[in-house]
């Protein structure tokens, strides 16, 4: 007798047989060997007590462990003789038998007692059989099968009572259902016994095969059937990242790709810029100089930080700084590049910088910029800094590669004083008071003038000394006093209000008092006068410090314009052709006619019609700036029509127009002390406006206007004024907008305009002057002009040229802005020429135009060596001696003729080396040409 296992197609394991033996128990039952119907032996245990009533036969099995199992099906096989089929059975004979378990937990002993006993069913044949003898093998054989359970003790028994039947029990067999274990949606399902009732499920859950995991909220479950039959899959597992699902199992990603999460179904390949050489992979690692900002999913390309900020350009306004950039020309392969400012306070010499700290001020932020544009404010004055500007983008951070930033160095200009404070009232009297007080903290500047604001009703007074007494004032009346200070940059804010009251009159004579007359007409001009205004306005100026004031700093533009120029009726102004084209408009010559003067011929630039706002302020500003010179060398302004339109400046008409179209127009026609003349006359301008702090930033001869008798006006004052004012009109580090040409190499690299880089542009003016206006650099663009600037180049003298100018010029072009002369010097220089016509002799040979457009001011004198050993050591290249001897250079003639090919064939590989070298050759052969006539051909 077996106990089996049993699902729908299997029916056994071997682990699961055991045998059953069953005890014959004090009874009639036999254990008898037969054959089955395969003619196999078999035992089986019969009964046949059919002639004896009461019968009552108990066949028990050994005690069966259940284990696992809660419902048992037992299968009987047996044969059950006919009661008719026996003669002489009355009564007493049966054909069924009964089936019991006893359910234990361990085996206990052979007695049985009923009671302890369960029935489980009557047993009837469905076939039982007639002929032959019980041993006869043509039994007629029935299986019945019944089920136990649920079933709670650890084993249990079972047994047959025979009442009096014919029966021959063939087999029993014992046995329980599960669900065979398998492997569905990449889970494995272990062997699940059936449930205990016939419609329970046993639901169970799955375990995820090797390198699978469980979907998120999906885990995989089955039910196992009381038939052992799994139903209702649900949930699964899914491929780890780094594995893929082959059949019902997990395997790795090949080389070369990847798999970067399990909700994936396929490995992909390596994205741009990445490798593995593992298997099983659920990323890539990035190529050398690439990476993967932490938010980057494996997916995408590794990517690398972006080149510098392109085009980074600049604009200052006194202590404010606007940066602006276009993109870097490599993003990276990113496209969340943001930028930082990197700001740093250098000092001049030695040149250390330090950051800027906390009170500088961003906007819109020093770092995340998204835009390619900020505005730095609360620099300090007249101070360097530099700025960087550094893309960055979302793998910047891991990179240990250089930092790549553009740069820009910049001077700030000036920004007016901070506040007056600790005003302390002197000597108070009736008609007078007496106030003196603290220089401001932070003057930016030297302080040229105080302004003091007081009123009963309000007046102003403009001092220099930090303490005065006002005079003129009524006795026993409370005035109140506020100071503010000025320097070149513009006024300061008021300090805090004092209030003071003067003394009660007392009879006999008053204060020594200084007239409010005489004070007007000192300063020139009362605002109450010419605004109907009821504020006094006074101004003390101090002999001798007469500064050039910005007009951008006054906040009334209107103000400043008619506080330096004159309001001309339009009556008086006669216009009578157009002479050229302004930046706003026409400019017209025309005739001025003021009230008992003289008529005098005037130039008249006009605003065009259809103007904004700022473009008239703009168009006046150079009124402004022009109204608050008088120099014989600078165009006067005769006044400016603003209340009529069209809205004019006037300024004195300069009859030969611009000097570079004049001298190109009498090209070659003017004597050397000509010339000079009018380079003297230009200096002295220039001393001028410099002495008044006034940086003009675009002297060229383009901007010097002539008049009849030759006399050169410096003019044009407009441009640097509009193009700070001009957003658009920016600064690049390497030209942009600003007149490269003439423009000296600090202002074009850090915009550091002074009156040093006006000498610069003096001396390219200079050059024109004397080459009779051709073109500086002639025809070479502003980048190589930069360049050359930049590796020592100077324009060589111009045809003609006696070689003193040309040294000024060289002067003016000084790579340190301390070395070059001042204006001063420069009048001072001139002058002397002038008076010694004989330095102005052009000694043969040191001036002419020249072959190679450039002079190298380190180039020697040709005329000085005979050996090319001694050239190579003039310009420190001598380690080359050895070269040019071996390749047959043995003459400068030879060498003359070298091409930068023959220089290269050397072996001269360094292009610092080439360049110099041949930078060289050319002006020796220029030089050759000249002194010897050698027609060097090249
Ligand atoms: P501007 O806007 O100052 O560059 O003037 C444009 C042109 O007008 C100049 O190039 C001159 O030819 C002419 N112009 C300007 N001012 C005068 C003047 N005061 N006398 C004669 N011509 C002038």
């Amino acid at each position: 007798v077996h106990l089996f296992t049993q699902s729908s197609e299997h029916f056994s394991k071997a682990h699961d047989i055991m045998m059953i033996n069953c005890i014959l128990l004090f009874s009639q039952w036999e254990e008898i060997s037969g054959l089955d119907e395969n003619y196999t032996p078999i035992r089986t245990y019969q009964v046949c007590q059919v002639m004896e009533p009461n019968q009552n036969n108990w066949l028990r099995t050994n005690w069966i462990e259940k284990g696992d199992a809660q419902r048992i099906f037992v299968e009987l096989k047996f044969t059950l003789r006919d009661c008719n089929s026996l003669p002489g059975v009355v009564g007493s004979c049966k054909e069924t038998f009964n089936l019991y378990y006893q359910e234990t937990d361990v085996e206990v002993g052979r007695n049985i007692r009923e009671s302890q006993y369960v029935k489980i069913d009557t047993i009837a044949a469905d076939e039982s059989f007639t002929q032959g003898d019980l041993g006869e093998r043509k039994m007629k054989l029935n299986t019945e099968v019944r089920i136990i359970g649920p079933l709670s003790r650890r084993g249990f028994y079972l047994a047959f009572q025979d009442v009096g039947a014919c029966i021959a029990l063939v087999s029993v067999k014992v046995y329980y259902k599960k669900c065979w274990s398998i492997i569905e949606n990449l889970a494995t399902f272990p062997d699940t016994v059936t449930g205990s009732e016939f419609s329970s499920l046993v639901e169970v859950e799955g375990t995820c095969v090797n390198d699978a995991e469980e979907e998120a909220d999906n885990s995989p479950k089955m039910h196992c059937s009381a038939e052992g039959e799994w139903l209702v899959p649900i949930g699964k597992c899914i491929c780890k990242a780094g594995f893929h699902q082959k059949g019902d199992a997990c395997e790795p990603c090949g080389r070369g790709f990847y798999k970067s999460s399990s909700q994936d179904l396929q490995c992909s390949r390596c994205p741009a810029h990445s490798y593995n050489d593992r298997e099983g992979s659920w990323r890539c690692d990035c190529e050398d100089g690439y990476y993967r900002a932490l938010s980057d999913p494996p997916s995408v390309a590794c990517t690398r930080p972006p080149s510098a900020p392109q085009n980074l350009l600049y604009n200052i306004n006194h202590t404010t700084v606007s940066l602006e950039w276009t993109p870097p020309a490599d993003t990276g392969g990113r496209n969340d590049v943001m930028y930082r400012i990197i700001c740093r306070r250098c000092t001049w010499e030695p040149e250390e910088c330090f950051p800027c700290g906390s009170n500088v001020g961003y906007s819109p932020q020093q770092s995340g910029l998204t835009d390619t544009y900020v505005t730095i404010t609360d620099l300090l004055a007249h101070a360097n800094y530099t700025f960087e500007v550094e893309a960055v983008n979302g793998v910047s951070d891991l990179s240990r590669t250089q930092r790549l930033f553009a740069a820009v160095s910049i001077a700030t200009s000036q920004a007016a004083p901070s506040q007056v404070s600790e005003v302390i009232k002197e000597r108070v009297q009736q008609h007078s008071i007496q106030l003196s007080w603290q220089e401001p903290e932070q003057p930016n500047g030297v302080i040229t003038e105080y302004e003091i604001k007081y009123y009963e009703k309000v007046s102003t007074y403009h001092l220099l000394q930090s303490i005065t007494t006002v005079n003129n004032l009524k006795p026993s009346t409370a005035y109140i006093f506020q100071i503010r200070a000025f320097t070149a940059a513009g006024y300061g804010t008021f300090g805090p209000r004092v209030e003071v009251t003067t003394k009660e009159e007392s009879t006999g004579s008053g204060e020594q008092i200084i007239s409010f007359c005489s004070l007007c007409r000192h300063c020139g001009y009362s605002k109450a006068d010419q605004e109907g205004d009821e504020e006094l306005y006074f101004q003390f100026k101090f002999p001798g410090t007469k500064t050039y004031i910005d007009p951008e700093t006054y906040e009334d533009p209107n103000r400043a314009v008619h506080q330096f120029a004159k309001e001309l009726d339009a009556s008086c102004i006669k216009i009578e052709r157009v002479i050229g084209a302004g930046e706003f408009g026409e400019v017209c010559s025309g005739r001025l006619k003021l009230p008992g003067k003289r008529d005098v011929s005037v130039a008249i630039k006009t605003l065009k019609v259809g103007y904004t706002e700022k473009q008239r302020r703009d168009f006046l500003c150079e009124a402004s700036i022009m109204g608050q010179f008088d120099h014989p060398n600078v165009v006067h302004l005769e006044g400016v029509v603003t209340r009529g339109k069209p809205v004019m400046i006037v300024i004195e008409y300069m009859e030969n127009g611009s000097l570079d179209a004049f001298l190109r127009k009498h090209d070659g026609q003017f004597t050397v002390i000509q010339l000079v003349g009018m380079l003297r006359g230009i200096a002295a301008g220039m001393r001028y406006l410099s002495d008044m702090g006034y940086v003009h930033r675009d002297l060229a001869a383009r901007n010097i206007l002539v008049n009849s008798n030759l006399v050169c006006k410096v003019s044009d004052f407009g441009l640097s004024r509009v193009i700070d004012d001009d957003p658009e009109a920016v600064y690049t580090t390497t030209g942009g907008k600003i007149p490269v040409r003439w423009t000296a190499m600090e202002a074009i690299q850090y915009r550091k305009f002074t009156s040093a880089s006006d000498v610069w542009s003096y001396g390219i003016l200079m050059w024109e002057v004397m080459s009779y206006g051709e073109r500086p650099y002639w025809d070479m663009s502003n980048q190589d002009v930069i360049k050359a600037i930049e590796e020592g180049y100077r324009l060589p003298a111009p045809m003609d040229c006696p070689p003193g100018l040309h040294q000024l010029m060289l002067d003016c072009w000084q790579k340190d802005r301390a070395d070059r002369p001042k204006f001063d010097q420069i009048v001072g220089i001139l002058d002397k020429m002038i008076r010694n016509p004989n330095t102005l002799k052009t000694p043969m040979g040191t001036c002419t135009r020249p072959i190679s457009p450039l002079l190298d001011q380190n180039t020697p004198d040709f005329n000085s060596f005979r050996l090319v050993s001694e050239w190579l050591e003039a310009i420190k290249m001598e380690r080359y001696v050895d070269s040019f001897t071996a390749a047959g250079y043995s003459s400068l003639e030879s060498v003359a003729r070298m091409t930068i090919e023959d220089v290269m064939s050397l072996g001269i590989s360094l292009v610092g080396h080439q360049k110099k070298i041949m930078s060289s050759i050319q002006t020796m052969r220029a030089q050759m040409l000249h002194l010897h006539g050698t027609g060097v051909q090249v």
